[in-house]
């Protein structure tokens, strides 16, 4: 069984369509997988005919931003009634926040003096296409601009705390992505627990909150070697007693370190999520 529970799609800021990504998921052998944009499931819904033709399982899913004590959290949701209309309801009051974020980022950068990009606007609109705009497409225009060489870049220079293109939002509180996807039937995921960079202490106070909104799982392997990151979040899992998902976290082919499917086995110690499923 080779699972991926975390990628994503021109519906959001990914760079291949929902069919594209059932041809790679056959291609590389991906039996199992959960498309999760990013506070949408458009992509989701778009491929499920496409997956039923391919024989790959398809499970429903979604990556939700939300807040916790200030930071910015990302939640994955697994295997949930799509038609649920809280979900729905508060993803689609997410996206309008993406969008209000946006055009905050596109003044900002607008009004530097040596931010040369004419019609950022523009560029912006045809870039996300149907999808969902994100911090995501700003890096990958910076890039294609010839204004910066990668997306960590764009994120130190532009885009990140501190710079100019830099603009806070209100996300929904986690408490309440969580019960959305718990009333909506499915699996709450913290997704990429090591990029928040927080102190044991810290990630130990976010678990333990998102447990007591109804969270289920962590992801521990997010990656295709096995290394420390995966086994300290594996120990951290069996403590707290959660779930383990996988994912790449795939966003487009030139990312050549993240492949879809390209995922360590989850450690044995560590309940996968899908026997939730
Ligand atoms: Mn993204
Ligand atoms: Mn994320
Ligand atoms: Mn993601």
């Amino acid at each position: 069984m080779k699972v991926d529970f975390h990628c994503h799609t021109t519906a959001s800021d990914g760079a291949l369509s929902p069919q594209q990504i059932i041809d790679l998921a056959v291609q590389y052998q991906v039996d199992t997988l959960a498309i999760t944009d990013h506070d949408t499931t458009a992509g989701f819904s778009t491929a499920q005919t496409a997956a039923e033709q391919a024989g790959v399982k398809l499970i429903s899913g979604v990556e939700a931003s939300c807040d916790w004590q200030g930071h910015t959290i990302h939640i994955v949701g697994l295997n949930f009634d799509v038609a649920h209309a809280q979900l729905q309801h508060g993803l689609a009051r997410t996206r309008e926040l993406r969008w209000h974020r946006a055009l905050q980022m596109i003044t900002n950068l607008d009004a530097r003096y040596n931010f040369n990009v004419v019609n950022l606007r523009e560029k912006i609109d045809v870039l996300v296409g149907d999808g969902v705009v994100g911090r995501g497409h700003f890096a990958q225009l910076l890039i294609e601009e010839g204004l910066v060489n990668n997306a960590q870049q764009a994120f130190d220079r532009y885009l990140k705390k501190g710079r100019i293109g830099y603009v806070a939002s209100e996300w929904p509180p986690l408490n309440d992505v969580v019960q959305w996807i718990v009333a909506a039937g499915g699996v709450a995921v913290i997704a990429h627990p090591d990029t928040y960079k927080f102190t044991n202490n810290k990630l130990n106070k976010l678990i333990t909150d998102f447990k007591q909104a109804g969270g289920q799982a962590i992801e521990v392997v997010n990656q295709s070697q096995f290394n420390a990151n995966i086994s300290r979040m594996a120990e951290r899992a069996v403590r707290h007693g959660l779930y383990g998902s996988m994912g790449s976290d795939f966003h487009r082919p030139e990312h050549t370190w993240r492949g879809l499917g390209w995922l360590a086995a989850m450690p044995e110690q560590v309940k996968p999520v899908w026997e939730l499923f």
